[in-house]
């Protein structure tokens, strides 16, 4: 038999023997293994029927549902690149991906059918259907035609499997190209570092447009042969409800955050779980301390990025240490992480320097952008992760990692990264502004929050509340600022730099 590098083939291969188990369970439905590869099966036979070229991009931006991790699965299946669209952008946004990733269908929910044709019929885009969160809509209506057998299409280790848009510091967004390879690699260490068992059942409530909901989360439930309790988001009456049938949970901070401010999160409710993950965002030690001290359960930290998927993590078996609150562990099996000062050279425990990472899980460049791509990769092909950070430290032994800080002005807001500058540039085009500075201060809530410093135009009256309003109609919910301050003008350096530390100090208490 030839040998198949499909994720998909890989995925399969954990189902369980018994595939009218439950697969997914959501509030009101349940979906066992047989449905998943029926399902996917129908879809992908829907996208096959469209005869299109090896490498085509299904651009998604819908609503999380059953059927869109389906459809994930279906565009994999079928040999083609998966690209999800966060649910909050706009059309401008929109766009952009559109223009630059120039896919060969659109899903979207119906209730932007509207703007999504108009933004096709600009970009020669053929194909658009709708999913919205119900499972209806056009695209379903076209699969239930389609057979339920499907044979996976045979892959090649570094065929593309997706594209992650990750935005870009310069305000222009960066599609990050992961291959089969990439994808599988990383799920298959996973699934041995964190002791995945067919028993586990996965309280799954992140997005799946994103690195940690639709790989590291749905992949090792997948490949565990697992049960994945499926909410359409993050909502603490939910967890509760959910906690005690779930085994394992991933979040951001922000969930964690968000249950320890509500009494009713006990040990009772966690007693059957064995596994809390948080990535995406830094976990404040005080959060794992008063998690541990509520619940018993030590949060195991990971770290990791659309780039790369998971690079480090602490350690899930005893054997191999302890979970240490502050870190994000140590580098996974296969992956290979450095601490480097600027001129590239390795820095030994304790000493601040940039992030480096090599491994089969590092994807292979930026799409449609070989420069930014030749920036990012270091003659001898280690991947500049623009963190910053540290092996070892005080108390913490000299194999486990810790994150700094960002080497660029990244804001990561309730586990979303905002980049200022995209910010600034519409800020810049409001009515009476001179210009802007975008940076995050410390929020108790979302790690983060997004505050604009705003300098008038002489002779001009700023009203932030009506710029909020107006930004609000351009900018993703979780791009605008939280605050708007006006200032007199914005500190700057020697060399004419706006000074985003200085800024950081003085509204850190806002
Ligand atoms: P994304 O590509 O959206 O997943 O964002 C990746 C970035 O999130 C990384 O480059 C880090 O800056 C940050 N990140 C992810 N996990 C962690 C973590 N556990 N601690 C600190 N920062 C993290």
């Amino acid at each position: 038999m030839e040998s198949n590098a499909n994720l998909y083939a890989l995925l399969a291969s954990g189902f369980p023997p018994d595939r009218s188990q439950a697969a997914i369970e959501t509030p009101d439905q349940a979906y066992s293994w047989n449905d998943i590869e029926e399902m996917s099966a129908r879809l992908a036979s829907l996208l096959q029927a469209l005869a299109l070229p090896s490498g085509a991009r299904v651009a998604v931006q819908v609503e999380k549902s059953p059927t869109a991790l389906m459809l994930y699965l279906a565009t994999v299946r079928a040999g083609l690149v998966y690209l999800p669209l966060n649910t909050a952008y706009r059309s401008a946004e929109v766009e952009y991906f559109l223009t630059d990733a120039e896919p060969a269908v659109v899903v979207c929910d119906s209730k932007n059918l509207e703007w999504i044709e108009a933004l096709a019929r600009k970009t020669d885009i053929a194909n658009v259907y709708t999913l919205d969160a119900d499972g209806s809509g056009s695209l379903a209506v076209a699969a239930a035609s389609q057979g339920s057998q499907f044979d996976t299409v045979v892959s090649q280790p570094d065929d593309l499997a997706a594209i992650l848009y990750t935005s870009g510091t310069t305000g222009r967004s960066k599609g990050a190209m992961l291959s089969h390879r990439n994808l599988s690699s990383n799920a298959q260490v996973l699934k041995e570092f964190w002791g995945w068992r067919p028993d586990d059942v996965l309280l799954h409530m992140l997005p799946i447009f994103h690195v940690h909901g639709l790989f590291v989360a749905s992949h090792g439930a997948l490949l565990a042969g697992a049960k994945m309790i499926w909410l359409p988001k993050f909502n603490v009456d939910q967890a509760l409800h959910y906690l005690p049938q779930s085994t394992v949970m991933m979040g951001v901070p922000t969930y964690y955050v968000r249950l320890l401010a509500d009494a009713r999160f006990t040990r009772e409710v966690t007693r059957n779980m064995r596994l809390f993950i948080s990535g995406s965002a830094p976990l404040l030690t005080e959060t794992f301390t008063e998690f541990r001290e509520r619940t018993g359960q030590t949060i195991l930290e990971r770290y990791g990025m659309s780039e790369t998927i998971m690079l480090t993590s602490n350690p899930y078996d005893a054997a191999l240490g302890e979970r240490l609150g502050g870190t994000v562990g140590q580098p996974l099996p296969g992956v290979s992480v450095r601490v480097v000062d600027e001129a590239g050279a390795a820095l030994p425990a304790g000493e601040i320097g940039n992030v480096q990472v090599r491994g089969p899980n590092v994807f292979s460049g930026y799409w449609r952008m070989p420069e930014k791509t030749r920036e990012e990769f270091t003659a001898d092909g280690w991947f500049r992760t623009g963190d910053v950070g540290q092996w070892g430290g005080a108390n913490v032994p000299d194999n486990y990692l810790t994150i700094v800080g960002r080497s660029k002005d990244l804001i990561i807001s309730g586990g979303f990264n905002v980049y200022p500058k995209e910010i600034e540039l519409v800020i810049d085009e409001q009515p009476g502004v001179d210009e802007s500075a975008v940076i995050g201060v410390p929020h108790p809530d979302f790690g983060e929050a997004v505050v604009a410093v705003v300098v008038e135009k002489q002779g001009c009256k700023i009203d932030p509340e009506a710029m909020l309003a107006g930004l609000k109609a351009c900018l993703a919910n979780f791009k605008v600022p939280k605050r708007i301050v006006v200032a007199a003008e914005l500190p700057r350096n020697t060399m004419g730099k706006v000074q985003k530390n200085v800024l950081r100090e003085q509204y850190k208490n806002l």
